[in-house]
């Protein structure tokens, strides 16, 4: 069985960027559904119960074929909501240190131009998606609930949900408006701890 993971802030705590609507909504509602989803399409496969979260989608091309693409689906959402709520909090945004902050500016020049880079993805992701930094720091966008972890690639240390749930209550279609905002929220510490530690769960 799997569980709604609780938030480590409260509904309200975003709500210079992402009302407490919306949180709540997102969180009890979309978030809950998948799992509730998921926990359905396992009940006939009982070996498959004790597996995390991420063993289920690395492992997706192996999952039984009747319940693979609930499993896709609601069990992508279930990962991705998981890291996504941890990526944010009330004291974030600003700029990332250390380590993380170094290999940006590598690879992109500068952290602004990063931001633009992962900005322009979210824009130009048709439809409903993700878009994520991994670990070798490269953006990658991926549609529906898939994420990188499901084509063979390392678990992501930041995404960005840019389904229209994530932000049409506060901004409409103002996709540009939720990411800007966004990224005064961004848990940089977090998306740090995560890139320099061995253990990625969420
Ligand atoms: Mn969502």
């Amino acid at each position: 069985m799997f569980f709604l993971p609780n938030l480590d802030y409260e509904y309200d705590a975003l709500k210079e960027s992402i009302s407490e609507d919306i949180m709540r909504l997102h969180h009890q509602k979309h978030h809950q559904s998948y799992i509730d989803k998921l926990n359905t399409a396992l009940n006939s496969y009982p070996e498959l119960q004790n597996s995390s979260i991420e063993e289920l989608i690395k492992d997706i091309d192996n999952i039984p074929a009747d319940v693979r693409t609930a499993v896709r689906n609601h069990g992508g959402g279930h990962y991705n909501h998981s890291l996504f709520w941890k990526c944010m909090s009330p004291g974030g945004g600003g700029e990332p240190e250390g380590k993380l902050m170094a290999d940006i500016i590598e690879k992109y020049g500068s952290f602004e131009t990063f931001i633009d880079e992962f900005t322009s993805k979210a824009l130009t992701l048709f439809g409903s998606g993700w878009v994520w930094l991994q670990p070798d720091m490269e953006i990658i966008a991926s549609p529906n609930q898939d994420n990188p972890l499901m084509f063979g690639q390392s678990a992501p240390i930041l995404g960005l949900d840019v389904w229209e749930h994530a932000y049409y209550l506060d901004y409409m279609n103002k996709r540009d408006d939720y990411i800007n905002n966004w990224w005064n929220i961004v848990d940089w510490k977090f998306v740090e701890n995560r890139y320099t530690s061995a253990e990625q769960a969420v």
